[in-house]
């Protein structure tokens, strides 16, 4: 049987060598840049968005494999999503990363994402692609 913890080191080595929906996107009309200066992680989000719908989003940056897995799946799991599903899932991830009950059936693939509760230093690498996200439905709601 792979346990949470096996299929969660198998995903991220997966994800963080060859990141999905890495590269630019033309038609985007939404950018956003996170950091994390405790690791070195940088994510460039780039999102077509239209009538509060993520059409297509796709990433670039650089930094350790949680990261980049992170970033990954979540614009794996984003693809067509309105903001509000957006904000349920996010508010899940978060939730999971810090050992939390979270909703599974709502995160999908993200849920190997548990594994992070034990090395909590990594949290913020993560949830650095989630923060990008959130700082953006932030300012749109302004
Ligand atoms: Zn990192």
């Amino acid at each position: 049987m792979t346990t949470i913890r096996e299929l969660y080191q198998e995903t991220i080595i997966d994800h963080g060598r060859q990141p999905r929906n890495f590269g630019a996107l033309p038609e985007a009309n939404i950018h956003h840049e996170g950091f994390n200066p405790l690791c070195g992680d940088k994510v460039h989000l780039h999102i077509h968005e239209e009538n509060n719908i993520i059409k297509k989003i796709k990433f670039e940056g650089s930094g350790c494999a949680i990261s980049m897995a992170s970033a990954s799946l979540m614009t794996e799991v984003l693809q067509n999503k309105s903001m509000q599903e957006i904000e349920k899932i996010f508010n899940e991830f978060h939730q999971l990363v810090l050992g939390k009950e979270a909703d599974e059936e709502c995160l999908g693939k993200l849920a190997i994402f548990a594994g992070v509760a034990e090395y909590p230093a990594r949290v913020k690498c993560a949830t650095l692609a989630w923060h990008a996200l959130k700082s953006i439905f932030e300012t749109m709601e302004k």
